[in-house]
């Protein structure tokens, strides 16, 4: 059976069958599976050529019965609303299986920042900050950087909102630079997260983390920091790739020369002493650790048989499809899903909010703490689920998350 091709398909097909274990009525489920609100905008911006482009730009709020939308804001010439959706309503789950006092919602522009100029990024931002401005806030909904958006978008859209409502605001992004009310510790949390729920997830499939073969797919951000976490911890770094393609070492990478290669000529490829691989060929190598940190949709009903690991982690949001999940567990393969396993970018991003309400700022040591404990508690309470349903990890993620959301909107009651 051919898989769906819409995200929001999937990620409500992994809805329903969490409904399903919880026995939610059918009223209930129709509240959940909506969107609480979704804004189309059309940005015109003034290109350095001075011609005049139109850019189309999202945000969608899934589901705010637990607390302000939170979700980042992504730029990529993929972005749709259907995406929009999906990923809003992954981050309602993510917030609510980690337990943090957030809705879920999701941004984004249709864009391709390779080919754009900082100049004319920060005016496109700009533009999408104050069209959005109307749904987004400290108290309302939340913004913080995906894919191709970093610390200086996120300066840009608070500059912008702030200028606006005449006042500095800071808790209206996260992920921004320290020197603006940023968190320590947050442009490595989602990796740390990652790799605390690595170390987690090897204890139950009893993997020593320093013999394991680890293969990374993706080399932005996550996928660098991941690798080398648990290179520091003695793991073997055989595969690592970029949308470029990847390299491949079965007796280890040598990651401080892979970062310089990368750095100085941009990519992975042509690094001395690795053989080169495509990017499906590393999701079919035979590891221990299997860490999809790029795009979404890469382990499908298609790959997964092929696909030769104890763990996958799913560092990149929805990169396992339904279809990939149930064989993958056909082969016992543990996954951990996106919605636990990516968790501590917003962790941390919820850290760095209660800092700026506060105005009290945290140590580094005290953010990875804090981060180490929630991650490591949500990873159990999320197993002792799977373990007394019998279910596999992603489920009763799900289970967790739908559960609690459902006791938040139960005991709200309905308005009016
Ligand atoms: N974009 C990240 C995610 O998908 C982080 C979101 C946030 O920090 O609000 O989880």
């Amino acid at each position: 059976m051919k898989e769906t091709s819409s995200l929001f398909e999937m990620v409500r097909s992994r809805f329903d069958a969490a409904a399903d274990v919880l026995r939610l009525p059918r009223d209930l489920r129709e509240v959940m599976t909506h969107m609480k609100r979704q804004l189309i905008v059309s940005l015109p911006v003034r290109m350095d050529d001075g011609s005049i482009r139109v850019f189309d730009g999202y945000r969608v709020q899934h589901n705010i019965a637990r607390g302000p939308a939170k979700g980042g804001i992504r730029y990529h010439p993929n972005v749709t609303l259907d995406q929009m959706k999906a990923l809003a309503s992954l981050m309602t789950w993510k917030c609510a299986a980690t337990n943090i006092p957030y809705g879920g919602g999701k941004g984004g522009v249709v864009c391709d920042p390779a080919t754009m100029s900082q100049a004319e990024l920060e005016r496109l931002t700009r533009r999408y900050a104050s069209e959005i401005l109307l749904m987004i806030g400290p108290d309302r909904d939340i913004a913080a950087p995906d894919v191709n958006t970093d610390s200086q978008t996120m300066a840009w859209i608070m500059d912008t909102y702030s200028m606006t409502v005449g006042h500095s605001m800071l808790g209206v992004v996260t992920g921004k630079p320290v020197a603006l009310g940023g968190s320590r510790g947050r442009e490595e949390a989602t990796a740390r997260g990652c790799w605390y729920a690595i170390r987690e997830a090897c204890k139950v499939k009893n993997i020593h983390v320093k013999d394991a073969r680890v293969a990374i797919q993706g080399f932005g951000s996550v996928g660098t920091t991941t690798a080398w976490l648990l290179h520091e911890d003695g793991a073997k770094i055989i595969a690592l790739s970029d949308s470029g393609g990847g390299v491949v070492n079965l007796k280890g990478l040598d990651l401080e020369a892979a970062l310089a290669h990368k750095q100085m000529t941009g990519r992975l490829s042509g690094l001395p002493g690795a053989d080169a691989i495509s990017n499906e060929e590393l999701l079919e190598l035979k590891c221990d650790i299997l860490v999809p940190a790029a795009i979404e949709s890469q382990i499908t009903a298609e790959n997964a048989s092929r696909v030769r690991t104890s763990i996958v982690a799913e560092a990149a949001n929805a990169a396992v499809t339904p279809g990939a999940d149930e064989a993958l567990s056909r082969k016992d393969c543990f996954v951990v899903p996106d919605i636990l396993c990516n968790a501590g970018g917003v962790i941390v991003s919820y850290f760095e909010w209660v800092q700026d309400l506060q105005g009290l700022f945290w140590s580094e040591a005290e953010v990875n703490n804090q981060l180490e404990k929630i991650m490591i508690r949500s990873f159990k309470e999320i197993y002792e689920v799977a373990q007394k349903r019998k279910l596999a990890m992603r489920l009763a993620a799900y289970v967790q998350a739908v559960g609690r959301v459902s006791d938040a909107t139960n005991v709200r009651g309905l308005f009016p």
